[in-house]
């Protein structure tokens, strides 16, 4: 393996995020774990890298705000002295049919799944435009690909980080770093544990695989995408799904 790097995920303490934590940190990784407000599930991802020989902190911030992703990729750069890796997993759903949508809901989640993600691109991506060298991966979802009723805001959100990969691919590929998207499809975490048992069995019965996929099947798309040798892959979508977009 090549030197040690520093890597960031946000919301990396739960679900998908943790799952992220956990395989960076096993691939040699040091890791921040952002969180928003799940301080504790933060402190204990952190302990659980820190048991795989890397090093792991937990900080605070709200993806949504500037100040706070500048402060993160700061917080980074000084434990570590650098930044190779950013993980934009934080996101989060306020579900409902357009007709009944409110615009806050529409704003909150565009705010902190795309506006979020775009400021820690932008934080992120100095340090990593200077050092030329990076590895900048969203979490998308494979609602951007096919619609979904009822995530017209959520949606729209994940179609526009696959934009915004592409794009900032094209103007970072030169500097030696990697812009790219995993498009989950049905995950089992607290976000996909609200529906009810109804909906959760017709998702599974559109799936291929006949199941959900773990945190760790994102996990290992996201890892690979990490990679040093994954040079030359960028602007990409990698849809990690069981065959539900194929
Ligand atoms: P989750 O268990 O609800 O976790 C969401 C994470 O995002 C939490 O760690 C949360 O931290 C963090 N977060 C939310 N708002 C934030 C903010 N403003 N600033 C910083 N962190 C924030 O959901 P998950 O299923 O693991 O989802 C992770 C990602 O995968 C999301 O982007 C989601 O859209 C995407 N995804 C999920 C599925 C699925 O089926 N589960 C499918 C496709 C895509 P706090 O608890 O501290 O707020």
């Amino acid at each position: 393996m090549g030197e040690r790097r520093a890597a960031i995920i946000t919301g990396g303490g739960k679900g998908i995020g943790r799952a992220i934590s956990l395989q960076l940190a096993a691939d040699g990784n040091d890791v921040v774990i952002n969180y928003a407000g799940s301080k504790e599930a933060a402190e204990q991802t952190a302990e659980e890298c820190r048991k795989l020989g890397v090093s792991a902190e937990a900080f605070q911030a709200d993806v949504a705000k500037a100040d706070d992703c500048a402060a993160l990729v700061e917080f980074c750069q000084k434990t570590f002295g650098r930044i190779d890796i950013l993980v934009n997993n934080a996101g989060i759903t306020r579900d409902g049919l357009m007709m009944r949508m409110s615009l806050e809901d529409f704003q909150q989640v565009i705010n902190t799944n795309l506006t979020g993600a775009f400021l820690m691109m932008k934080a992120a991506s100095k340090p990593m435009m200077r050092a030329h060298y990076g590895r900048i991966i969203s979490i998308s979802s494979v609602s951007a690909l096919t619609g979904n009723p009822g995530q017209v805001n959520y949606a729209a959100s994940k179609a526009g980080v696959i934009g915004m990969t592409r794009s900032l691919a094209r103007e970072l590929a030169s500097r030696n770093i990697t812009v790219n998207a995993v498009a989950p499809g049905a995950v089992d975490t607290d976000m996909t544990r609200v529906l009810s048992d109804k909906v959760r069995e017709q998702m599974i019965a559109q799936i291929p695989m006949k199941r959900m996929a773990t945190p760790e099947d994102i996990a290992n798309a996201v890892g690979f995408l990490a990679k040093e040798e994954t040079s030359y892959i960028t602007g990409q979508v990698l849809n990690v799904s069981g065959g539900m977009v194929i």
